[in-house]
């Protein structure tokens, strides 16, 4: 599925932009520079498809990619700006919480989170918010590159006991350097048996 042409069909910003689309979709969700772009750009073996950015606020919008004519990858906005209003963070957790409850062809939701920080308040609120609309979402820890053994170990301990107290199961957190080629051919074949 990887090798195929990965192309951008659409963007939305607001919810009336919000594409009807026939194929299942994969989305992925997380911190403003949690290494979102990098990762979606190693899964599809493009530089350019996500852009890297550290301007936080810049790209407040869902972007949808098809893959092989079979799926889309959909790049959520960042969350947990610093210094984003009160009025954004609403505008956001609008938009993001329609589309999360109005996609039957959601198949998952991944949820990154930086190796080296686990789980943040501004990703548990996700967390909750996936938890109502009744998606099911993974974590997938980035750049682990850059932790030791037991760091990674007590981190995955720490993130699968709060995913235990969570209401549904989940699957299990998943290891990822997009810098080193980590875990990405095991995420590529996790999201193609979901297409
Ligand atoms: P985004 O804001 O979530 O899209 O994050 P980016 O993909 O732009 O990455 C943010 C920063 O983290 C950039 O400086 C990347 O080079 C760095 N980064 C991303 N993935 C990795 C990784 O796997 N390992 C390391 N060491 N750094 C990474």
């Amino acid at each position: 599925l990887f090798a195929k042409e990965c192309v951008f069909v659409a963007g939305a910003a607001t919810l009336e932009m919000l594409p009807d689309l026939p194929l299942n979709e994969i989305a992925f969700a997380g911190r403003s520079n949690v290494g979102k772009s990098s990762l979606i750009n190693a899964l599809t073996n493009r530089n350019t498809l996500a852009r890297t950015s550290n301007t936080p606020g810049r790209t407040q919008q869902l972007n949808f990619f098809e893959l092989g004519g079979r799926l889309y990858l959909v790049d959520l906005p960042g969350h947990g700006y610093a210094k984003v209003s009160k009025s954004k963070v609403e505008a956001w957790t609008r938009l993001v919480n329609t589309y999360l409850r109005g996609r039957p062809k959601l198949r998952r939701v991944c949820l990154l989170v930086d190796s080296r920080h686990g789980l943040k308040d501004s990703d548990r609120e996700i967390m909750s918010m996936l938890d109502t609309a009744a998606v099911s979402y993974q974590i997938i820890l980035t750049k682990v590159d850059k932790s030791s053994k037991s760091e990674l170990k007590s981190v995955i301990e720490i993130t699968e006991k709060e995913l235990a107290k969570r209401p549904a199961a989940h699957p299990n957190v998943f290891l990822t350097s997009s810098h080193k080629g980590i875990g990405i051919e095991e995420l590529r074949a996790e999201i193609a048996s979901l297409a």
